[in-house]
């Protein structure tokens, strides 16, 4: 998203625009946008100095981390950035929107607040009901502390 410094009128500028995922280059391996961003940026600028509020919206496809199911969730996150603009003509807000969304993913996906994972013995996922095997669903607290 480029914008001409000059064109950012006194009172400030309203920018509304959808962007594909894969232009902004935002999937991971687990996580990906199933629908285009909807960007909404105001700038404004005080003698050499710019400010950009940003609201990012879309919906997201994602695979549990616990019971690798997908699914899919809204994501919609608000930023806020101040440029310099001292020796520019144009400030490109792309890779610091870009870099944001992706700061705001999840660690970890879970499809869920307590999902109950895959059986470690038979693979069932434990969340459609039990299989019969013991199981611990405490370890997933404790694996994912003694990770940290
Ligand atoms: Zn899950
Ligand atoms: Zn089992």
């Amino acid at each position: 998203m480029k914008i001409k410094i000059n064109d950012i009128p006194k009172d400030g500028l309203t920018i509304e625009e959808k962007r594909s995922a894969s232009e902004l280059d935002l999937a991971r391996d687990d996580l990906k946008f199933v629908t285009p961003i909807a960007l909404a940026v105001y700038i404004n600028r005080d003698k050499d100095e710019a400010y950009a509020h940003v609201s990012a919206a879309g919906r997201i496809e994602a695979v549990c981390s616990r019971c690798l199911s997908s699914y899919t969730m809204d994501f919609k996150r608000d930023f806020d950035f101040s440029y310099d603009l001292r020796g520019k003509a144009v400030l490109d807000l792309t890779d610091d929107i870009r870099s944001e969304i992706i700061l705001e993913y999840p660690v970890k996906p879970l499809c869920k607040e307590g999902c109950k994972g895959l059986c470690q013995v038979c693979g069932k996922n434990l969340n459609e009901g039990s299989c019969g095997h013991k199981t611990d669903v405490q370890k997933w607290n404790r694996i994912e502390k003694s990770s940290n």
